[in-house]
């Protein structure tokens, strides 16, 4: 398998962002991501610049939705109308074109210090047939621990890192209950758009694309390199996506080098998102050989709720009931890595 790593979810000039794609794209480069896929708000006017742009693979999808159901549209050619009181006309009409449909923030609180303190949340589980969940909306994170304006200029100013505790729990838990049932993705989002804040004495750029490209980006796993056709590396970074062959990893607690969770049983090895069969070898995997073993805690989630913690750089267990199987990686606390779920069936 090859990891690609990107970040997913950013605005750009063709909605509220700040920055052109190329701009985008440098400050991807800076940082060394593989890829990048910007999704502004109904607007695909970024087809255009789509391919390798300064070594990164851009990708172009759009944000559809206004009030609520925020809906990340990835892969589509056909702009697609905003339906914030039917979700579940414009996830159908993502899949029609073969698109990868993500929910995206569905819990945010909001702050009364940005935006006037509005959200953009998502009320209807009762839709089908979505690619996924963004369980990690940075921004959105962040913009909701800044509740009051003690805590925004603390944040601002001082503690920028003060909000940030992980994927958000509900919308972990909806996934949870969701992949017991069928295949979704869970991914992280930076919702990037080089903000700048003017209110009150708080006048700051919070997040330019070059810092958040540096949080909680998404790396895939890929059965080929990334192919230097940008139109086939579309395909592949789709691909692992819709499969769920991918894991978020939060770059600034470390890199994730050589981080690996597989089933083996017997010879067969199983990846993110695949479905091993439950057998008596059945056996789970967990390797972040780069963390220090010492500061570093596995946790096994199995169907939603805790089956494992190990305090350990690696774990090797018997796998005895079928189940849906996901990691997360806390190292110093921090949280770090978290995967897309194995299937046992
Ligand atoms: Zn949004
Ligand atoms: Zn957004």
């Amino acid at each position: 398998m090859h990891v690609v790593t990107g970040n997913i979810h950013i605005h750009s000039t063709h909605s509220d962002g700040a920055g052109t794609i190329m701009e985008i794209a440098q400050a991807a480069a800076r940082v060394g991501l593989d890829y990048i896929i910007i999704t502004d708000h109904h607007t695909l006017k970024g087809l255009s610049d789509e391919g390798y742009l300064e070594g990164v693979l851009v990708l172009c999808g759009s944000e559809i939705n206004r009030a609520h159901h925020h809906y990340l549209a990835l892969g589509i050619k056909n702009e697609i109308a905003a339906d914030d009181d039917n979700p579940q006309s414009v996830i159908d009409a993502v899949n029609k074109q073969g698109g990868v449909g993500i929910i995206a923030h569905p819990f945010e609180k909001g702050s009364p210090l940005v935006l006037d303190g509005i959200t953009y949340p998502w009320h209807d589980w009762n839709v089908v047939g979505f690619a996924g969940i963004e369980v990690w909306n940075w921004s959105s994170q962040w913009r909701d621990g800044a509740s009051n304006l003690c805590k925004g200029l603390y944040y601002a100013y001082l503690h920028p890192l003060g909000p940030i505790t992980g994927p958000c729990p509900q919308a972990l838990a909806r996934f949870d209950k969701i992949t017991r049932q069928r295949k979704i993705t869970a991914i992280a989002g930076s919702d990037a758009h080089d903000w700048h804040i003017n209110r009150g004495p708080i006048r700051r750029r919070i997040f330019p694309y070059g810092y958040l490209f540096k949080t909680a980006n998404n790396g895939l796993l890929l059965q080929k390199p990334l192919s230097q056709d940008a139109g086939e590396a579309k395909e592949q970074i789709l691909t692992a996506l819709r499969a769920g062959r991918a894991f978020i990893v939060n770059h600034v607690v470390a890199e994730a080098t050589a981080f690996s969770f597989t089933i083996t049983s017997g010879d067969n090895e199983f990846s993110l998102g695949d479905t091993a069969p439950l057998t008596a070898q059945t056996k789970l995997n967990v390797c972040c050989p780069s963390a220090p073993r010492h500061h570093t805690h596995i946790t096994i989630v199995k169907d939603g709720a805790t089956w494992l913690e190990h305090k350990d750089n690696q774990c090797s267990i018997k796998v005895k009931e079928s189940g849906t199987y996901r990691v997360e990686v806390r190292l110093k606390k921090k949280p770090w890595i978290f995967t897309n779920p194995i299937y046992v069936r």
